[in-house]
């Protein structure tokens, strides 16, 4: 399949990992927009939230469980904000879901 973060899971394409399992990988986000900007995927190809449901659900639960581990070992220790674009009008760049955390430094209020 040609998704950049398919090649990603599969070390075909390098990144730098934050953390690791069965059924997910966060990688530091290769142009961020915050002082720590973290990318969290599902392994399995989800195209975006769109495309999350009952079936697979299970995955985006277990991606949520694990994003304030995933902030705290980043060194985030005053908040964060966790962002999925999801289709055109959203800007979404990757069809594959990804949840950004940023994060690291203050915020601004503004979110679109
Ligand atoms: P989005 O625009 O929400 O689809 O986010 C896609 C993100 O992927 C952007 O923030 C990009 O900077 C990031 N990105 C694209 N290519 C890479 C890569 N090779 N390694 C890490 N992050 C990437």
């Amino acid at each position: 399949m040609d998704c950049l973060f398919c090649k990603i899971i599969a070390g075909d394409i390098p990144s730098k990992k934050a953390y690791e399992d069965a059924d997910m990988l966060a990688f530091y986000d290769i142009a961020p927009q915050a002082k720590v900007h973290i990318l969290v995927i599902p392994k399995e190809h989800i195209p975006s939230m769109d495309g999350v449901n009952a079936d697979n659900a299970a995955v985006v639960a277990k991606i949520f469980a694990k994003i304030p581990e995933i902030a705290r070992e980043a060194g985030i220790t005053n908040g964060y904000r966790v962002v999925s674009n999801c289709g055109d009008d959203a800007c979404q760049s990757v069809k594959h879901l990804h949840f950004h955390i940023l994060g690291g430094e203050q915020l601004t209020e503004r979110m679109a």
